[in-house]
C-alpha cells in the first residue's frame, strides 16, 4: 500500500469559456509570482485562444498549461478540432477530457474519450479525465454504476502500464457551478470507489493515480476536502477566475 501522502496534490483551473488572452495575462501577472516548486502541481486550462499565451508565460515556471479538450486524430479533415501535436507544439502540458459540459452540451461520448485518453498519453500530454453523475442519478442510487461505466470505458484503450499517467477528476454534475458542494463523505466515498475500480487494472498504479474533486471548490472548503484520504486535489471552475481565490485553493492544498 502506497502512502497517500506520497501523491503530489494537483490543482487545476478550468477557465471554461472565460478570459481573453489579455485577461489571462492580467491573471498571470498576479498569480505566477506567488507560485513556487514546493507546493502542489498546478495547471491553468484556458480557452484555445488564450492557451498559446498561457503556455508561453508558464514555460519555465512551476505552473503548467492545459487545454480543455482535444481530438484523437493528429491531423486531417476535422473542422474545428485541435490535436495533441498542435497542443504540444505550443508547449501545452496537459488536457482536460470528458468534462461534463462537453458530455452534456457537445455530445462527447465515452468511446471517443477512450481514444482521446490513449492518444493524449501516447503523445506525452497528461489527461485530466472527468467523470461524475447527475443529481437524478445520485438520487436513484446509480452513482457507482455511472462512474464505473465512465471510468472503465474511458480508460479501456489505455495500456495498463500508463494508468498512473492519468489524473482523474470526480465532478458530481449537481455540484458544478451551483455552490452546492458534495459532503466530505460523498466526495471521499466516490473517489475511493474510483480508486477501487483502478485497482482491478493495476493495484499499485491505482495507489499512485491522483484523483481530484471538482464542484464548487472555494478557498474556504478546499482544505477539508483535500484532507480526505483519497482526494488528491481539485479541478476548480468559478473560483479559479480570480488569482487570489485560486491562490488560496493552491495554498490550502500545500498546507
Ligand atoms: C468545473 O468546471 O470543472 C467546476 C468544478 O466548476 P465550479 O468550480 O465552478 O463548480
Amino acid at each position: 500500500m502506497i502512502d497517500p501522502m506520497s501523491r503530489r496534490p494537483y490543482i487545476a483551473a478550468n477557465w471554461k469559456m472565460n478570459k481573453t488572452a489579455s485577461e489571462a495575462d492580467e491573471f498571470l501577472d498576479v498569480f505566477l509570482p506567488t507560485q513556487t516548486n514546493e507546493g502542489p502541481e498546478v495547471a491553468i486550462c484556458p480557452s484555445y485562444l488564450a492557451l498559446g499565451r498561457v503556455a508561453e508565460r508558464c514555460a519555465g515556471t512551476p505552473v503548467k498549461s492545459a487545454a480543455q479538450n482535444m481530438y484523437f486524430e493528429d491531423s486531417g479533415a476535422f473542422t474545428g478540432e485541435v490535436s495533441a501535436p498542435m497542443l504540444l507544439d505550443i508547449g501545452v502540458d496537459a488536457v482536460i477530457l470528458g468534462h461534463s459540459e462537453r458530455r452534456q452540451n457537445f455530445g462527447e461520448i465515452d468511446e471517443a474519450l477512450a481514444r482521446k485518453v490513449r492518444r493524449a498519453v501516447e503523445a506525452g500530454l497528461q489527461p485530466i479525465l472527468c467523470c461524475g453523475e447527475t443529481e437524478g442519478e445520485r438520487e436513484s442510487g446509480d452513482t457507482d454504476s455511472v462512474l464505473s461505466h465512465q471510468v472503465i470505458t474511458d480508460l479501456a484503450e489505455l495500456h495498463t502500464k500508463d494508468l498512473d499517467k492519468v489524473v482523474i477528476a470526480y465532478e458530481p454534475i449537481w455540484a458544478i457551478g451551483t455552490g452546492k458542494v458534495a459532503t466530505l463523505e460523498q466526495a471521499q466515498e466516490s473517489i475511493q470507489f474510483i480508486r477501487n475500480l483502478l485497482q482491478t487494472r493495476d493495484p499499485e498504479a491505482a495507489q499512485r493515480v491522483r484523483i481530484l474533486y471538482g464542484g464548487s471548490v472555494k478557498p474556504g472548503n478546499a482544505a477539508e476536502l483535500m484532507a480526505q484520504p483519497d482526494i488528491d486535489g481539485a479541478l476548480v471552475g468559478g473560483a479559479a477566475l480570480d488569482p487570489a481565490d485560486f491562490g488560496g485553493i493552491v495554498a490550502a492544498a500545500g498546507a
